[in-house]
């Protein structure tokens, strides 16, 4: 049981998908304790990648070059922090995954890579409320289900689950980077944005695994 080229499209389109279906959500957390964009800044640029896929001539030939186009798509049309953070993320997860064809090890090196970015670019530990907090557990669980010698569908999977308590676990924290860090201690009580969008991203990946 491997991941192809087809299942990185389903994965963009269906975060797409999920993005789009949660825009008004993922502005009301940032409403909450940011500037009230992260919803419309990752629907911006998840239909942005939409369209250049939908343009490409030739279909994309291995899961790094989808990677890739969604990392400097990303780059190039989502403001904010969100927009590095998740190129770098993307990008880094692009370069390991440069086969046609991903085993559970692979998936756990893009999972890996890609919250190396993220920490390289942003600088969050755990535990600073912001994606940081949905990732990392994210790869333990992942790291986690694949020594158990678990599939990649179930790799995401367990990934997805421990991405959304992730982001069940930023609610009382408060905020030491990032837009919510303005608030100080006004920012507990509240779901990190980029959290959230995280766990529905890595979900996506799962439901995309699944089919
Ligand atoms: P902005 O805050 O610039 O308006 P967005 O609203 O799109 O950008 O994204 C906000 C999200 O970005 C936060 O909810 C948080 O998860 C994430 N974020 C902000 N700063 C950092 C950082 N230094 N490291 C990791 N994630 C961060
Ligand atoms: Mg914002
Ligand atoms: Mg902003």
């Amino acid at each position: 049981m491997t991941l192809d080229v087809g299942w990185a499209l389903r994965w963009v389109r269906g975060s797409a998908e999920v993005v789009a279906e949660h825009r008004a959500e993922l502005i009301e957390l940032d409403r909450q304790i940011g500037d009230g964009d992260h919803g419309e800044n990752m629907h911006r640029g998840f239909t942005a990648t939409v369209a250049r896929l939908d343009a490409l001539e030739e279909p994309p030939a291995q899961v790094g070059d989808v990677l890739k186009l969604l990392a400097t798509t990303l780059m190039s049309t989502v403001g904010g922090a969100a927009g590095p953070l998740y190129g770098t993320a993307y990008l880094r997860a692009a370069k390991v995954t440069g086969l046609t064809e991903l085993d559970s090890a692979a998936v756990v090196a893009m999972l890996e890579a890609a919250l190396e970015g993220i920490v390289a670019r942003g600088k969050a530990a755990p535990g600073e409320k912001t994606m940081v907090d949905a990732w990392t557990p994210a790869v333990a669980a992942a790291v986690a289900a694949a020594d158990r010698g678990e599939p990649p569908a179930a790799v995401l999977a367990a990934a997805a689950e421990a991405a959304a308590d992730g982001v069940e676990a930023t609610i009382p924290l408060i905020a030491t980077k990032g837009r919510a860090s303005y608030l100080g201690e006004r920012s507990a009580g509240h779901a990190d944005p980029g959290a959230t969008s995280t766990a529905l991203l890595i979900r996506a990946a799962a439901d995309a695994a699944a089919r």
